[in-house]
């Protein structure tokens, strides 16, 4: 199917061709393209491709995936709440972000980009890279300086070129930005068909859900790409008729970066501390989509919440005594059951989204074990 890339900021639309990557008025896009869901048509194997009648391809048969399946929604206890943990860091590459680069990278395959610039605080570099290896597209990646260096060496494994940035992570999306002056620029924190790749993951949860909505999901949020993959999957949905309520869709920030609440607030977000922040893929100070994520908190009667290093580190050793080894990123969203979880009720069904691999962030946990 073909879609359209549609500005919500001026209305110009552009066909999918044009590979372009954000409007000339300087907003992101989104697409919009024809799709039908049916859950009794699904079939075949539990993989990516399972809900490709709502995947904006053109041709999903002859998609390159490794081959991914299903990651398990697994029962575990945080703080005395029952939750639904999904694993998605046990795919491919060890995070969530492999589900965006699929579609991203595909969609680029079909539209013949050989060349793609990407920058990022390392899972979905690595993602970006995994997947461009496997469609044959030349990477380049930009990484801020300072980042765990688990990233930086799987990025070049897979044989990606790596372009170090001095400073924080918005010097980065600058220098990634002037590059893709002249190749694409496949960016996580703009690509709406990144989104359309994360956005697998509800449909996963609500189908292993047997189709039943839970009450809260809980998300760490950057530049929001899994939270608003999400949020359209669920749109996408309710359309259908599948489900009638939302569930709340929880944004969980770290306290040294928190665009949402500020935002909330009326408030500017101060610069980021130079030194590298601990939840590392959550350090986004202004993310592209915003309000749009914004959005989706209040139209699911979701919350903000932010979290502290010390509840974070906390809540990564007690999710590793569950024999479960998650990085801080991902520790913050169950370090907000913490502060919640006073909020909640036994019958409440909660999910939290578990994003990224603990050996990805390996270098920094020795820091804080040995109190650095
Ligand atoms: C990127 C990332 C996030 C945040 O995702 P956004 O799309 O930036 O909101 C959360 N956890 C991990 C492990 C990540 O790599
Ligand atoms: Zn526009």
């Amino acid at each position: 199917m073909d879609a359209t890339l549609i500005c919500p900021s001026c209305g110009a639309q552009y066909p999918e061709d044009d590979i372009v990557w954000r409007c000339r008025c300087g907003s992101f896009l989104d697409i919009s393209y024809d799709y039908t869901f049916n859950p009794s048509q699904l079939k075949g194997v539990e993989n990516f491709l399972r809900y490709s009648s709502v995947l904006p391809l053109r041709d999903p048969d002859g998609a390159v995936t490794f081959g991914e399946k299903f990651t398990p929604l697994h029962p575990m206890v945080f703080y005395g709440v029952p939750v639904r943990a999904k694993m998605d860091f046990l795919l491919t590459t060890g995070s969530f972000k492999d589900r965006g680069a699929f579609l991203m990278i595909n969609k680029c395959r079909e539209l013949g980009i050989r060349r793609i610039v990407e920058d990022s605080s390392g899972n979905s570099a690595c993602s970006v890279a995994a997947y461009s290896a496997l469609a044959g597209i030349e990477a380049h990646i930009f990484m801020p300086a300072g980042n765990s260096s688990a990233k930086t060496v799987q990025v070049r494994t897979y044989g990606a070129t790596l372009h170090k940035v001095p400073g924080n992570r918005s010097d980065c999306a600058r220098a990634a930005e002037e590059a893709a002056k002249d190749s694409y620029y496949a960016a996580h924190t703009w690509n709406p068909y990144f989104l359309h790749g994360t956005k697998t993951i509800i449909y996963e949860i609500m189908e292993q859900s047997l189709w039943q909505t839970p009450g809260y999901i809980f998300i760490p949020v950057g530049s929001g790409s899994q939270f608003l993959g999400v949020w359209l999957g669920l749109q996408e949905m309710r359309k259908a008729g599948i489900i009638g309520e939302y569930p709340r869709l929880m944004a969980v920030q770290s306290e040294h970066c928190c665009p949402l609440k500020h935002y909330l607030q009326g408030e500017e977000t101060p610069e980021l501390p130079k030194a590298p922040i601990l939840p590392e893929g959550i350090a986004i100070r202004r993310p592209v989509r915003l309000t749009q994520i914004i959005q989706a908190v209040q139209e699911t009667q979701g919350e903000v919440i932010t979290v502290s290093d010390r509840d974070i580190v906390e809540a990564l050793k007690a999710s590793a005594r569950q024999g479960v080894f998650i990085e801080p990123t991902s520790a913050a969203a169950v370090a907000a059951l913490k502060q919640y979880r006073g909020r909640l009720t036994l019958s409440d069904k909660v999910v939290v989204s578990l994003t990224g691999h603990g050996l990805k962030a390996s270098a920094r946990m020795e820091e804080i074990l040995e109190n650095r």
